[in-house]
């Protein structure tokens, strides 16, 4: 069984701030990680996080970070079960599946992935061949056993290793089986570091919604979450909000959910009458827990009466705040339909989403 170790544990000295804290796509750096590492199966995971710190992740033990590195490694490699763990820096946060494959399929003692040095190296002020240079990332694979054996002989003379790799070879003489790594499976050292992965990461999709419904005599018409009409209104299990449902269905289909009948059919009593404002707002949760944002809206409503220009900066705000949009990213366009659409309110919406991050 294999175990994996996460370091969070970092104090930031090199990038001034706690980089395993910092945001992209609505998730902290750790929890990209996590994820990768639990989408591969592996069950038995440790998170190594500063001391006094406290976060809660589902199906994770959390422990103390030490004084070096090493140290912290050495709280998360007692904690874990598996005869081999895994040792990953959160601040790789854009571990790739592949990678992680490779480490793990690989048989021995020691496992690192390496990538070869791009640059020339200057050691000591000689110049290293190129050729024979790598670059050891993490997640690195190594026996629980020899890995404890291995700090405790290096804690006993105070040294001090700077990762796995280098411990197991200079304590036991271990080598290294060096397994490919990834260019894009850097660590967030530096703050520019921090805005390369979130454009990495940045999801923009542009998505449709379409909704029609009939119109009836007697009842109110709601556009946008607005009153427009009290006497000439959709005719629909809820409100009837053509505009809102167009909006909405287009998010839900995005988030796999189907569409808005799917989520709120109309065969159940607790949507009967409902103002279509609450089913923007649980689906503007559902988005949010994607890390996802409404970034823009651009709707077209074909509606014959009545006219919706005295409504429409009403719509427009009504809009805004209803999906969490500035006004200006809010686009509405009201057609008369010229003659074509009595009895019918007709609409057609472009959402653009994109991941929290891209918007800050
Ligand atoms: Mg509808």
């Amino acid at each position: 069984m294999v175990s994996a170790v996460v370091l969070a544990a970092g104090k930031g000295r090199r990038i001034g701030l706690r980089k395993q804290f910092a945001r992209v796509g609505g998730l902290y750096l750790y929890e990209l990680s996590l994820k990768v590492i639990k989408g591969a199966g592996i069950e038995d995971v440790v998170l190594v996080l500063p001391p006094g710190e406290r976060v809660e992740v589902e199906g994770v033990k959390t422990v103390e970070g030490g004084e070096e590195r090493m140290d912290s490694v050495y709280n998360g490699v007692k904690a874990a079960k598996g005869e081999f763990v895994l040792v990953h820096d959160s601040a790789r946060a854009n571990l790739s599946p592949d990678v992680l494959k490779r480490v793990l399929e690989a048989e021995g003692d020691s496992v690192v992935p390496a990538i070869p040095s791009p640059d020339s190296v200057l050691y000591d002020g000689k110049y290293a061949h190129r050729d024979r240079v790598l670059l050891v990332q993490t997640p690195q694979k190594v026996r629980r056993d020899l890995y404890l054996k291995a700090y405790l002989r290096a804690k006993g003379k105070g040294k001090v290793y700077t990762d796995e790799g280098s411990l197991l070879l200079g304590e036991l003489g271990i080598r290294p089986v060096v397994v490919e790594g990834g260019r894009w499976n850097f660590k967030v050292t530096y703050p520019e570091d921090l805005t390369v992965l979130r454009r990495l990461k940045l999801e923009r999709r542009v998505l449709f919604g379409y909704d029609v419904h009939r119109l009836a005599e007697g009842r109110p018409l709601y556009l946008a979450g607005v009153k427009v009409a009290d006497d000439l209104g959709a005719v629909g299990h809820s409100d009837g909000d053509a505009i809102l449902h167009a909006v909405a269905d287009a998010l839900l289909s995005f988030l796999g959910y189907g569409d808005i009948g799917t989520v709120f059919p109309d065969s159940d009593e607790r949507w009967r009458g409902v103002r279509s404002t609450v089913f923007a707002e649980k689906v503007l949760e559902l988005l949010r827990e994607r890390g996802m944002a409404v970034s823009r809206l651009d709707v077209t409503v074909i509606l014959e009466r009545p006219k919706l220009g005295p409504f429409r900066e009403d719509m427009i705000r009504s809009l805004s705040s209803l999906f969490s949009v500035p006004k200006e990213a809010v686009s509405l366009k009201a057609k008369s339909g010229n003659g074509l659409y009595p009895g019918r309110v007709e609409v057609f919406a472009l959402v653009e989403v994109q991941t929290i991050s891209g918007l800050k």
